[in-house]
């Protein structure tokens, strides 16, 4: 699997529509402080489902979106789609090309689509899960983030060998079905509960 490009649209810094293509090997991003470097590895982490406003350096999730110049109007749609290549099948869905799309609008509302088809956030994390990529993934470094792995709490650093070792879409799946079961035993009580005050 590889990063092929990132289309970015009033988000941030990028009021226009901006492509970026990566090729394979090594790229670098370089311009002036304040020019939208560090605002291209936000786009990514937020087109992967990033919730955190803080570690996306805002007050509120709507400030990703473009918010106007001197010279020109604020947007009211941020959007950001990543476009991978999976010819390799790392991305357990049948397309040798996949395209990740997050999209939010000045009221808040916001979507998530693969392929150009709508989903939910949920499944845009269990596609990534386990590749390094995801929420917990360790393919973004960001600045602080290896002394924060190496001080951090022990649990932390489990989450990350837990993504490497492709355990954590076994890990979430066990609990989901823990919480069903219990849900599941908490009705067979109510219905117990029922069951006797009509015997
Ligand atoms: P440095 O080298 O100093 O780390 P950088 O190239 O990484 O800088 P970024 O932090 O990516 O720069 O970009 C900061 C710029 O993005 C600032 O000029 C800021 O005004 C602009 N910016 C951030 N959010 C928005 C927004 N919602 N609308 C318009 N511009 C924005």
């Amino acid at each position: 699997m590889f990063l092929k490009s990132i289309e970015v649209r009033g988000f941030k810094s990028f009021a226009d529509k901006t492509e970026l293509e990566f090729t394979k090997g090594v790229t670098a991003v370089i311009g002036p402080n304040g020019s939208g470097k560090s605002n291209i590895s936000d786009a990514v982490r937020w087109v992967l489902g990033e919730q955190s406003v803080k570690s996306l350096r805002g007050a509120k999730m709507q400030d990703v979106i473009f918010a106007g110049t001197q010279f020109r109007k604020p947007v009211g749609l941020a959007q950001v789609s990543l476009i991978l290549d999976n010819s390799d099948n790392k991305l357990q869905i049948d397309y040798s090309q996949v395209k990740i799309t997050r999209r939010l609008y000045r009221s808040g509302e916001s979507e998530y689509l693969i392929n150009n088809t709508k989903c939910r956030l949920k499944d845009v994390q269990e596609l990534f899960m386990d590749t390094g990529i995801g929420k917990e993934g360790y393919s973004i470094i960001g600045q602080g983030k290896i002394d924060a792995i190496l001080s951090g709490h022990n649990e932390d650093r489990r989450q990350l060998l837990e993504e490497a070792a492709g355990i954590v879409k076994y890990k979430t799946r066990k609990k989901e079905a823990e919480r069903r079961l219990n849900n599941t035993e908490e009705n067979l009580v109510r219905i117990n509960d029922l069951l006797s005050t009509y015997e």
